[in-house]
């Protein structure tokens, strides 16, 4: 049997938790473990330390501020799902974390945790860079365009906290998937927003580089908001992935179907 030892702690407040990361040679933020744990599983991750962070105060709450929803990145994908603030600001939202695999996973999964994976499948990187989030860390305060940088890859720089995300809401928004029936996540999702007159897609699951945003179909959803807009429109293959759930062509596809599902369906998550 494979072991190693590593020490657990458990930080009050952000301070502490960043005090901590100082002392250990190869530590690391835990949230709620469903990524990292796995990944130590698999000895692909071999912490010296696990800073858990749930227990910090700065990092929970759904609050709304203004026209924006704010998110602390402790909360469960369940939290979201059930928010009376989500669900009223931005339903999409909501909708779409309680799309996220099964009830298991929701209560314990974050969306910090998520984003800070980047995971190129997983479904909330698709909301906040469609809607244009902010990820308010211990240090910056980044804007969604400027965050996502490939696959698992993301603007936090070692030992940075995101402490919470800051959503400002739309007019109306809608997210769409097909998602593997084995594993629920998406196979290609599509997150469509409408502030006015300006439309901004995130596509998840599908792109070789990640989640990110298909601009022509941004130009011709602000245009024209319907689904009959984006007749013919396709990304690029070539920049899909290819996988045992399907190929380039195949996504492609599958993330024009979605997005048009998408643009029908505002305000809630069609999942299939
Ligand atoms: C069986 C299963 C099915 C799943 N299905 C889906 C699905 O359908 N769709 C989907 O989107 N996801 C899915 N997930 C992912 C899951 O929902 C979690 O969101 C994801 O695994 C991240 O887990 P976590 O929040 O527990 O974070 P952790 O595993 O604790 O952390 C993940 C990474 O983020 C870092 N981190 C955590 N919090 C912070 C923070 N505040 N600041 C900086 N860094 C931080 C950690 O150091 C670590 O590197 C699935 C997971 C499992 C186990």
């Amino acid at each position: 049997m494979y072991t190693y030892e590593f020490s657990y702690h458990k930080p009050k407040s952000v301070e502490e938790a960043l005090t901590l990361f100082g002392e250990f040679d190869a530590p690391s933020f835990l949230s709620g473990g469903h990524t990292l744990i796995p990944t130590m599983k698999n000895r692909l991750a071999m912490p010296d330390a696990l800073i858990d962070l749930r227990s910090i105060p700065d990092l929970q709450g759904i609050r709304r501020n203004g026209d924006r929803i704010e998110i602390g990145a402790a909360t469960t994908h369940y939290e979201t799902s059930t928010s009376d603030i989500v669900r009223e600001a931005i339903p999409a939202l909501a909708a779409l974390a309680g799309s996220i695999a099964d009830p298991q996973v929701r209560h314990v999964g974050t969306m910090g945790g998520s984003v800070a994976n980047n995971d190129p499948s997983a479904d909330y990187p698709s909301a906040v860079l469609s809607l244009g989030a902010d990820v308010v860390t211990n240090q910056r305060v980044i804007p969604a365009d400027e965050y996502f940088d490939g696959l698992f890859t993301t603007a936090l720089e070692e030992g940075e906290i995101i402490q919470h995300f800051s959503f400002p809401i739309p007019e109306s928004a809608g997210y769409a998937k097909l998602c593997s029936q084995a594993s629920r996540y998406p196979v290609a999702g599509s997150f469509v927003s409408k502030f006015g007159d300006t439309v901004r897609v995130g596509v998840t699951g599908a792109g070789s580089d990640g989640v990110f945003r298909w601009t022509e179909a941004e130009e011709a959803l602000s245009a024209d908001f319907s689904a009959g807009a984006l007749a013919g429109l396709l990304p690029d293959a070539e920049e899909m992935i290819t996988d045992l759930n399907g190929s380039g062509e195949y996504r492609a596809n599958l993330v024009a179907v979605v997005t048009r599902t998408a643009v029908e369906h505002q305000g809630t998550a069609n999942v299939r």
